[in-house]
């Protein structure tokens, strides 16, 4: 099969660099007592060779997620990357905004409500990508849009999780459904070359093991920190094939892992839960053939996904309050950055001798904090 053109440049040339085969669409979590079997679709990460964007071969499934509850790291975060571009000069006082949210949540709008910048439809002294792109299945279209709600001298914010954490914490799971593109420094700032548009500065931070915020502007000239995070981007081998596809073998890996580990603690008699429905734990799951034999239950602080299951294999989420009460339990976390959150939230997994499994690439107990 020839692949489909690249989602921002059109050209045929790259390859094919992850493949976790089929898999049921990670956005749309059936309920628990539905009869009718998930339909499923292949899972195919290509890496463009022209403008170096990584993207899925095909994504037929539609943008259905459950809004999920904000992690204080997200929260956080967002205070932070707001604090920063304003310590850069670039959120004018008095000055308007578009935002481009992601299902997932984190809006910016208050935080910079706080700072005065009020929303608009455009034109905007501010237009705002905060975790949008990555769910646009045409990345030109989408980009040429946010520039066309660009004020002459305005600034188009872009933050993504960054490819160089996907592939320095082996986070293969990133990779699914719903998330046509991922996003590097380089290609960003290629593709936002394209549009007309010059990074003028470069945030990174630790959020999901790896998030980055570029400022673009009409003109400017880049500082220290584009040249910087780019290059480091580029030696994590962001654009180079071979790198990108470990990604494939990490897949394979770290899933025999993970299902090992669970038989083990399940024959030394733990009973098993996870915490966070999240897409991200949808692959995961799949690929390792992880269901409830295994994973009794999975708690997600969003009501709207009680009652409903992990698709595919089929395990039921439910409220955490009551699942982490019935210790002890090993309580598998698929979002690593809730940890001190949900630790703090749920002592008593901990009070009744369980413990807290992160996965990312190897499942791991988390160690009790020393002071607490
Ligand atoms: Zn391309």
């Amino acid at each position: 099969m020839s692949p489909a053109p690249c989602r921002f440049c059109k050209s045929v040339r790259g390859e094919i660099v992850l493949d976790t085969g089929l898999q049921p669409a990670c956005d749309d979590f059936p309920p628990v007592d539905q009869v009718e079997v998930e339909a499923v679709h292949p899972v195919q990460l290509w890496l463009c060779a022209d403008c170096g964007l990584a993207q899925l071969v095909e994504d037929p499934t539609e943008p259905d997620e459950p809004r999920g509850v904000e992690p204080l790291a997200l929260v956080r975060q967002a205070e932070a990357a707001v604090a920063g571009v304003a310590a850069a000069g670039l959120l004018p006082a008095g000055g308007t905004v578009v935002e481009h949210g992601s299902p997932h949540g984190g809006s910016w709008l208050g935080l910079l409500a706080d700072r005065g910048i009020r929303e608009t439809t455009g034109p905007a002294d501010v237009v705002l990508d905060c975790f949008g792109l990555m769910h646009d299945a045409d990345t030109r279209e989408a980009l040429e849009r946010r520039v066309a709600e660009l004020a002459p001298d305005g600034v188009l914010l872009v933050q993504f999780h960054s490819l160089e954490a996907v592939l320095a914490m082996g986070q293969w799971n990133a990779v699914r459904h719903g998330h046509p593109v991922y996003l590097s420094t380089p290609a960003m700032t290629g593709m936002l070359a394209g549009v007309g548009l010059t990074v003028v500065h470069a945030w990174r931070f630790d959020l999901y093991g790896g998030t980055v915020l570029l400022a673009a502007r009409r003109s400017g000239i880049p500082d220290a920190s584009v040249a910087e995070l780019t290059a480091r981007e580029v030696a994590a081998g962001v654009l180079d094939p071979a790198v990108v596809r470990r990604l494939d073998a990490e897949a394979r890996t770290s899933a025999v892992s993970l299902r090992g580990w669970l038989e083990t603690a399940k024959a030394e008699g733990h009973r098993i839960v996870g915490y966070s429905a999240a897409s991200r734990a949808v692959p995961l799951l799949n690929v390792a053939g992880v269901g409830p034999d295994l994973m009794e239950a999975i708690g997600d602080a969003s009501t709207a996904k009680h009652g409903r299951r992990i698709p595919g294999v089929r395990i039921p989420i439910v409220d955490p309050v009551a699942l982490l009460s019935e210790g002890p339990l090993d309580v598998v976390l698929f979002v690593p950055d809730l940890l001190d959150e949900v630790r703090d939230r749920f002592p008593q997994v901990e009070r009744a001798g369980g413990r807290w499994v992160l996965f990312e690439p190897e499942p791991r107990v988390a160690l009790r904090k020393e002071t607490h």
